[in-house]
């Protein structure tokens, strides 16, 4: 017996049709074992594909100016409908099967609305029921707050939902059911000798993540890394003879610990680099000729924290003759034109003399475990850019992941001529 939490999507979840797909899969699941055991299971689902925007349109055209806990009653009604249809055909098929709605369990959330955090779940009567046979059907995406209203986590956020009844119920793995079969070395759309990684660790993962591959929320990965959640992610448009989950088709997340039992157990080589990752959505900013003193970053940074303008990468040039100096960072597009204003605003104590902005840049990354040990990746990466005569704007670096920043248009060919340098290309099929 095992405890397996299953997660759908959008996509798995738009329509009749499909549900009834999910519901097959789930019932292969929840099928006996050929040691006679069952798996307890719990399915997590998202509204249909296209659902949540529809109803954040609602929201914004009712009241341009929404009270954040009306909008998360809104929009948390996607979840509502599909976790109601799949217990439905779960029933139809002969199965036990029941919704537990958020304030239901209760997933108790704390922060904002529209983007809570789960604080808690309370999953004494979800386990009652799982051990007595019944699947358990969790809208994702919702909670309740202390104050006992509805709130949502954040677009994409049932992934996260996912992770936190799989940490609650202390599952074996939590299954992702999505519409691409795992988690590629790169963009399958750019790169078509990517290939299907067996197995990243969490670390990875959110680097991965963090840097748009945009197959699972950032903050799921940082809560299964955290609650040591085992992840798959697979496939939800297999037939019904295809490999059951139990063989582990997907893409494993683990900790690093088991990642390295996994090597020797899938015979898998580590590589130095596990993916590369790029993401368009980041703006530029340049402050030209800020004063190089002590305080004057702050200065710049402290306004944008606290409008929660998240600023990624930064650069403050070495200063120039009479005592300037130059700061370039990027904050996420969305937000540019918010902090340009902020940083208006605060021009005098900052004492800047431009504001340059460039939208058209594209952020790329090299993540993998395997650089913590190893010199020369870095240098590997910046030679095989200048090779094809990519000029790097900026440079960041943590223990597994370097990023530049780039021209946007260079995007396709950076990850591409990446992809090839560091060995990640999948060999020709043999035909
Ligand atoms: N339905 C929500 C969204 O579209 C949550 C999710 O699907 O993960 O963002
Ligand atoms: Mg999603």
């Amino acid at each position: 017996m095992a405890r397996i939490v299953m997660k759908f999507g959008g996509t798995s979840m738009a329509g009749t049709e499909r549900i009834r797909r999910v519901a097959n899969i789930v019932r292969r699941q929840a099928a006996p074992k050929p040691d006679g055991t069952r798996d307890e299971v719990a399915v997590v689902v998202s509204a249909m594909a296209g659902e949540t925007d529809r109803l954040v349109n609602f929201a914004r055209e009712a009241n341009p100016l929404y009270d954040p806990a009306e909008y998360d009653v809104v929009v948390a009604s996607g979840e509502q409908v599909t976790s109601g249809l799949l217990a439905l055909t779960l029933q139809g098929m002969g199965m036990k099967a029941r919704s537990w709605l958020g304030w239901q369990l209760p997933v108790r959330t704390i922060e904002a609305h529209a983007k809570a955090r789960v604080e808690a779940i309370d999953a004494e009567g979800l386990l009652a029921a799982m051990g007595e046979g019944q699947i358990a059907v969790i809208p994702g995406f919702q909670g309740v707050s202390d104050e006992g209203r509805i709130t949502t986590m954040g677009r994409g956020g049932s992934d996260t939902s996912a992770v936190a009844v799989a940490a609650a119920i202390g599952a074996d793995r939590c299954d992702i059911y999505t519409d691409v079969d795992g988690v590629y070395t790169t963009d399958p759309r750019i790169v078509a000798k990517a290939r299907k990684l067996k197995a990243v660790t969490h670390e990875e993962m959110l680097e991965l993540a963090s840097v748009g591959a945009k197959v699972l929320q950032t903050r799921s990965v940082s809560l299964a890394m955290k609650s040591g959640v085992r992840v798959q992610v697979l496939s939800s448009f297999t037939d019904g003879d295809g490999p059951s989950a139990d063989d582990l088709p997907g893409t494993l997340i683990v900790s690093e610990v088991e990642m390295t039992a996994l090597e020797e157990k899938l015979d898998m080589e580590r590589q130095l680099v596990t993916g590369i990752a790029h993401d368009k959505t980041e703006a530029k900013v340049i402050l030209t000729r800020v004063p190089d003193k002590p305080g004057a970053v702050a200065h710049i940074f402290g306004p944008l924290a606290a409008a929660s303008i998240n600023v990624d990468m930064i650069i403050q040039n070495v200063g120039r003759d009479k005592g300037e100096t130059d700061v370039t960072f990027t904050v996420p597009q969305a937000d540019l034109p918010r902090a340009q204003a902020l940083l208006e605003e605060h021009r005098g104590e900052i004492g800047f003399n431009r504001i340059i902005t460039d939208s058209q840049i594209a952020k790329i990354s090299v993540v993998g475990v395997g650089m913590k040990s190893h010199a020369g990746v870095a240098a590997d990466m910046f030679a095989a850019l200048a090779e094809r005569g990519i000029n790097i704007q900026a440079i960041t670096t943590s223990e597994i992941k370097i990023s530049v920043l780039i021209d946007e248009d260079e995007t396709e060919l950076a990850v591409r001529v990446l992809h090839t340098a560091y060995g990640l290309d999948a060999e020709d099929e043999a035909a």
